[in-house]
């Protein structure tokens, strides 16, 4: 099945206003007719009407939150909900990141309430899974994975899954330089599919995205994404230089 690439950028705790306003002009003067994948820019919160401002009108870059809480709305001081991310003008969500689960201690249950609430909003959930060195060398990777998709997408229905895209990001290649080899990534995304069907269909698992993660640069981001069941990357340090993002957009896409 042709499945359009998809290809985010994850700004993390980097960038202050005024300097993603910079980055996204950069961006758009270099992507701004770019049709060929979907490019979904994830800023700091404090950027996202900025950023939006910018990109609407540009209909193949879309605007993604790094993280949401999934109450709708109360007394949860600091938090940000699924709807105010809609109204800001968000289109996706990442959820799960490897940091958010180590140094926030987010669950795959957290997980699973989280894509509840984006969904409600009508937000696509970027739901990210991989494991840790240590899990791989043990040989635990297939068992972690599988937990986390397993519960990640507990409860949620056959259309549901229509509006989620997979990362899968290897904590040991993230911000480290060293990334899965094509190889890698391919077998484990392949496996990743195989459980999505189990856990819900064939046609699901042929539908659904999945993006690689860690480490992507110019230089792999072809090979990486040449693999058949790698639909796009989630970027992270190589998204913050206007001239590092279009590279791995170009080189991998064409
Ligand atoms: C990420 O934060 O999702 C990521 C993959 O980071 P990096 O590209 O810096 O490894």
């Amino acid at each position: 099945m042709l499945r359009k690439k998809i290809i985010a950028a994850n700004w993390k705790m980097n960038k202050t206003p005024s300097e993603g306003v910079i980055l996204t002009q950069n961006l758009l003067k270099q992507l701004g007719d770019f049709d060929r994948a979907d490019l979904v820019i994830c800023p700091p919160f404090t950027s996202l009407a900025s950023v939006n401002d910018l990109i609407k009108g540009h209909s193949h870059f879309s605007l993604g939150a790094q993280n949401l809480f999934y109450e709708k709305q109360g007394a949860y001081t600091g938090e940000i909900s699924a709807d105010m991310l809609r109204d800001a003008g968000c289109g996706y969500v990442i959820i799960g990141h490897s940091e958010r689960r180590e140094y926030f201690l987010e669950t795959d249950e957290i997980v699973n309430r989280k894509i509840k609430a984006a969904l409600a909003a009508n937000l696509k959930s970027i739901v990210c899974v991989g494991e840790k060195l240590s899990v791989r060398e043990d040989n635990g990777a297939e068992t972690l994975i599988r937990n986390q998709i397993q519960k990640a997408f507990h409860d949620l229905s056959d259309e549901a899954m229509n509006h989620i895209i997979v990362a899968y990001e290897p904590v040991w290649a993230i911000g480290t330089g060293r990334n899965a080899t094509p190889a890698q990534a391919q077998e484990v995304h392949n496996w990743i599919r195989d459980q999505i069907a189990k856990q819900f269909s064939t046609k699901v698992a042929d539908q659904i995205r999945i993006q690689y993660g860690g480490s992507v640069k110019p230089e792999n981001a072809k090979e990486l994404l040449n693999q058949p069941d790698v639909d796009g990357a989630l970027v992270g340090g190589a998204s913050l230089e206007a001239a590092s993002f279009t590279a791995i957009v170009k080189n991998s896409v064409g």
